[in-house]
């Protein structure tokens, strides 16, 4: 079981670890900053030692991280290491994943899919085509990101979240459960929901957006596309 220091701090870049396994490729550790590939949101990079680590994913258990180091690399178990996320492309995705939690409260359907990377976002809605107006969307989502609210994560259990399924707000996206508890993000007056990924504390710290395209990907997929502006 590994400490995943993400979810209490998602602004820690770096800290120390052991390395407790090794497989192909990848090696776990007893802690980690990473966050690994999970609810559409992408996996970290950045540094273990001396090592470059190209992506994260997630590991046989729920608490199990891997972290897919560049061809090359000797890791061996019980080395203590120095690990370090890439900072400027994590934190972008924190602003595109709450940009996402402010989509999702903007345009008032249900959502089918999303996907987080560090040059764009978008979340794929069950709604029609002629529902989705661009310039109301953004000067929307504009109007939340110069407004200042903060946001808040807190934990509840498994039994609590199935009494209410009305959090779970995407429906190929199910909260990563499995260890009793589920963590909600809020962001109070404009969204609710269980999410495991990583979140800026502020709605300003996104700064400006633009609604990239809007696409019909399938009959319940109605793409909206979100880069910084
Ligand atoms: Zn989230």
């Amino acid at each position: 079981m590994a400490e995943l220091l993400f979810r209490e701090d998602p602004y820690l870049r770096a800290c120390q670890a052991t390395i407790v396994s090794v497989h192909e490729g990848a090696v776990e550790l007893d802690r980690t900053v990473f966050y690994p590939l999970g609810g559409g949101q992408s996996g970290d990079t950045g540094r273990i030692g001396s090592w470059k680590v190209v992506d994260t994913r997630k590991g046989a258990t729920p608490d199990s991280v891997l972290h897919i180091l560049e061809p090359g690399s000797v890791p061996t178990v019980g080395q203590k290491v120095e690990i370090a996320v890439d900072w400027d492309r994590r934190h972008r995705l924190m602003r595109y994943h709450t940009a996402l939690h402010l989509l999702g409260s903007v345009v008032k359907a249900p959502v089918t899919g999303g996907r987080i990377n560090d040059d764009k976002a978008h979340l794929d809605f069950d709604i029609e085509m002629e529902k989705l107006v661009k310039d109301a969307i953004e000067a929307r989502l504009n109007e939340l990101t110069s407004t200042s609210i903060e946001t808040q994560a807190r934990w509840i259990t498994d039994a609590e979240l199935d009494a209410r399924p009305d959090l779970v707000r995407t429906m190929s996206v199910a909260p990563p459960r499995g260890e009793g508890r589920v963590r909600l993000l809020e962001i109070p007056g404009v969204d609710l929901q269980a999410c495991g990924g990583t979140h800026v504390k502020n709605t300003a710290e996104i700064g400006k957006l633009a609604v990239a395209r809007i696409r019909s990907e399938g009959k319940r997929n109605k793409r909206v596309t979100l880069v910084f502006a």
